[in-house]
């Protein structure tokens, strides 16, 4: 990472010059002229950062302190999604744990509105504060393996392919997300869906112990056995209460060489497929885990698709799916092959920071069947827009073995997840293809049985959060009221306190 730190030089310029704040005009948040100083506090009302303070908020940290006015701001303020363009008031780039301590004390104690930034995946820009600070702690990364008792203890600012590369090649696993770069802070705060989710469960379900910076500075251990509300609340209810700055992960013994499965059919055959998959989702064992839908191409291409994968060898899938596949015809395409696991946890991984903007609906499903397979198709056949799609992923297995009061995610029950995601790389496109995700989630979602996965909403209302937490939403604000009782962490999902 870039190391520039903001000079001393230039801030003692500035005050030599002006002597007053708001003397150096930059171009801001929401594109207003303002001072470099000028930020919003957590309640979003304006406040002032002197000089002094922000010395003093690089004197305390090794990493670099960022204002508008860095040549680097764009590049240090610019997120995977580039729908998201927040403009921070200051970013501080922490290095280590002491960083992390010392820029959180700093937002706290200015009350500034503040974001927590690891992989800068999240698709509503969460991890940037628009106008506040963003502690970005993507440079505190690292996992150490514990072989002999089968744990990764991973610092809080790791992506996962940290997560995965510490571990595979050692002959150990845990269930991470589908796109290498995605951060270890933001998923596995949420639920942290994965290729084996269904095998080993959840990110979450295997979350042992975490190391959490709460807002008035304490820096707890939490697992089952100590602060085991906090502990209950960080899976699943993201950064609301604290930094998580070190996850405890449960590794399990794996062999790499798993089956990647894909199957792809002309639209014609949309109904059918979802019902083969819907049909699938009921026979297949927990080492698989499928998904299919509809698709368009970059090309404009409209075709249907199923696929997945398997922890095991290609001859055991193929018996598996075969009897299934045969009644859905001739594919178009068809790649059946054995791969090893961590190349596959790389295959989705497209560009660092995606070139076109995403905006994603979603919703659980705990029943599916051939009357929803007909109207989600009849739907998704609509689809025009290039690389839209409108999909359903196979859940349960192991992640139903949990009770949905054992974490803050209490949809245990579900069987598939809806997803439909857009991109557009023009502006103008933005409100049609917005427009066409919300229409089909209108549509399909009321099919399901409530609730979406909080990691892939955008702007979600009080209702939306309260129907995404459900029976567990009055125990989080009960954990919210004890940690974070004035809602300093609220770039998030929010669960607001009552107190
Ligand atoms: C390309 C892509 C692929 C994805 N694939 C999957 C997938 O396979 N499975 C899945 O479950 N999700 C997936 N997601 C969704 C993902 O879980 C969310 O986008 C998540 O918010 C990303 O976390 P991040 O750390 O990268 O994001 P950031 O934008 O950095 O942060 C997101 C939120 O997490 C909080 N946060 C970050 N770090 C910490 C921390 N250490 N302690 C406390 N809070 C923290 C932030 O405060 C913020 O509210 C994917 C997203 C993208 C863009």
């Amino acid at each position: 990472m870039t190391h520039i730190p903001m000079t001393h030089a230039r801030l003692s310029r500035r005050s030599l010059l002006g002597g007053v704040l708001g003397v150096t005009a930059v171009t801001s948040f929401h594109g207003r002229q303002a001072s470099a100083s000028e930020a919003l506090s957590s309640s979003g009302a304006k406040i002032f950062l002197t000089d002094n303070d922000l010395m003093d908020l690089e004197k305390s940290i090794s990493g670099p302190v960022i204002l508008p006015t860095s040549l680097i701001y764009d590049a240090a303020r610019r997120l995977w999604n580039p729908a998201v363009d927040h403009h921070p008031a200051v970013i501080a780039q922490c290095q280590s744990l002491d960083d992390i301590q010392a820029a959180f004390q700093f937002a706290r104690s200015h009350d500034i509105l503040s974001a927590i930034r690891c992989g800068g995946h999240n698709y509503d820009g969460l991890g940037m504060a628009d106008g506040g600070m963003t502690i970005d702690i993507s440079g505190f990364r690292g996992v150490e393996v514990d072989e002999a008792n089968k744990v990764a203890y991973v610092k809080g600012g790791s992506i996962l392919r940290n997560l995965d590369e510490a571990t595979i090649p050692l002959g150990v696993v845990t269930t991470a997300g589908v796109v290498s770069h995605t951060g270890v802070g933001g998923l596995a705060t949420g639920i942290g869906q994965g290729r084996l989710a269904r095998k080993f469960g959840y990110t979450i379900d295997n979350v042992r112990g975490v190391k959490v910076l709460t807002p008035d500075g304490r820096h707890l251990r939490a697992d089952a056995s100590q602060n085991s509300d906090l502990y209950w609340g960080v899976r699943g209810g993201g950064s609301n209460f604290g930094i998580v700055t070190e996850f405890e992960i449960q590794l399990y013994d794996f062999d790499p060489t798993v089956t990647s499965i894909s199957y792809t059919y002309p639209i014609s055959k949309a109904a059918d497929v979802y019902k083969t998959l819907f049909e699938l989702g009921e026979v297949v064992p927990n080492a698989m885990s499928l998904s299919g839908g509809v698709r368009t191409s970059g090309g404009g291409e409209t075709t249907c698709s199923l696929g997945g994968n398997y922890a095991g060898p290609q001859a055991e899938a193929q018996k598996i799916l075969d009897p299934y596949l045969k009644k859905l015809g001739d594919p178009l395409r068809t790649r059946m092959s054995e791969v090893d696991y961590l190349w596959l946890q790389g295959i989705a991984d497209g560009d660092l920071l995606a070139k076109s903007a995403t905006y994603y609906q979603s919703g659980f499903f705990n029943h599916v069947d051939e009357k929803i397979a007909d109207e989600v198709a009849d739907y998704a056949t609509k689809n025009t827009f290039p690389g839209a799609q409108i999909q359903f992923g196979q859940q349960a297995g192991k992640t139903a073995t949990v009770a949905p009061d054992a974490t803050a995610y209490p949809h245990r029950d579900t069987k598939f997840q809806f997803t439909t995601d857009v991109h557009w790389a023009d502006r103008r496109e933005g409100p049609a293809n917005r427009k066409f995700a919300d229409d089909a989630a209108a549509v399909i979602r009321p099919m399901g049985s409530g609730g979406f996965y909080v990691n892939l909403a955008v702007g979600p209302s009080e209702a939306d959060v309260r129907e995404a937490y459900a029976g567990n939403y009055n125990r989080l604000v009960e954990v919210k009221n004890k940690y974070d009782p004035d809602n300093f962490m609220r770039l998030n999902v929010n669960i607001k306190p009552t107190v």
